[in-house]
């Protein structure tokens, strides 16, 4: 899915009011598995001028960004740091820990069902099994229009939660501008059909 939404998601399910580093650790979480991307896709377009459709159609299916993937998109990695951070709960780095992984966690298990062509090895480094899904978040012969759909469903059921959840005007407006980002998406994927990248 959307990075948002996998932020959204998890802020939703298990951020507290007044718990400022708990919620910065889910926060943190729920965007780990995508930051190679977001590093790799602008270090090829600007330092090594890549043009985008090189960067997506060939580049992004070969090995190194492909292991990259694999490394922060690993369901055994979080699940080993969910487990210490349990065990440690106890201590302050412990619960953050234990935020940060879950929030992780949730990320995979949204992005699981939804991933078709370009599904991930979310099993690495125990296996190297990817899960075709049948369904995609943005591939168009893949359903792309209905997950898209539900994809926003979620993320105004989160949206309407955090909203309620956090009196403070910044998030509010955070808030709102996402709100607004998730109907102008769902209106440029039905009207122009483009593919929307992850
Ligand atoms: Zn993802």
């Amino acid at each position: 899915m959307n990075s948002p939404t996998h932020s959204l998601l998890a802020l939703a399910l298990l951020s507290k009011e007044r718990h400022r580093k708990r919620n910065w650790a889910i926060f943190i979480g729920s965007i780990i598995p995508d930051i190679a991307i977001y590093i790799w896709a602008p270090y090829q377009k600007f330092v090594n001028g890549v043009s985008g459709a090189d960067m997506w159609g060939k580049l992004y299916f070969e090995p190194p960004m492909q292991n990259l993937i694999a490394y922060f998109n690993s369901v055994p990695i979080y699940a080993v740091m969910a487990i210490i951070g349990y065990a440690a709960r106890a201590k302050t780095w412990g619960k953050l820990l234990l935020m940060f992984a879950l929030a992780a966690l949730v990320h995979l298990a949204t992005d699981l069902p939804v991933h078709g062509h370009d599904a991930y090895r979310h099993f690495w480094p125990l296996s190297d099994w990817r899960f075709h899904s049948p369904f995609s978040y943005y591939e168009q012969d893949l359903h792309g229009k209905w997950v898209s759909l539900l994809e926003a469903l979620i993320a105004f059921v989160s949206i309407f939660i955090l909203w309620k959840r956090f009196p403070k005007l910044w998030v509010k407006i955070v808030l709102s501008v996402l709100a607004f980002l998730y109907v102008a998406m769902q209106v440029v994927f039905r009207l122009a059909a483009i593919n929307i990248a992850s």
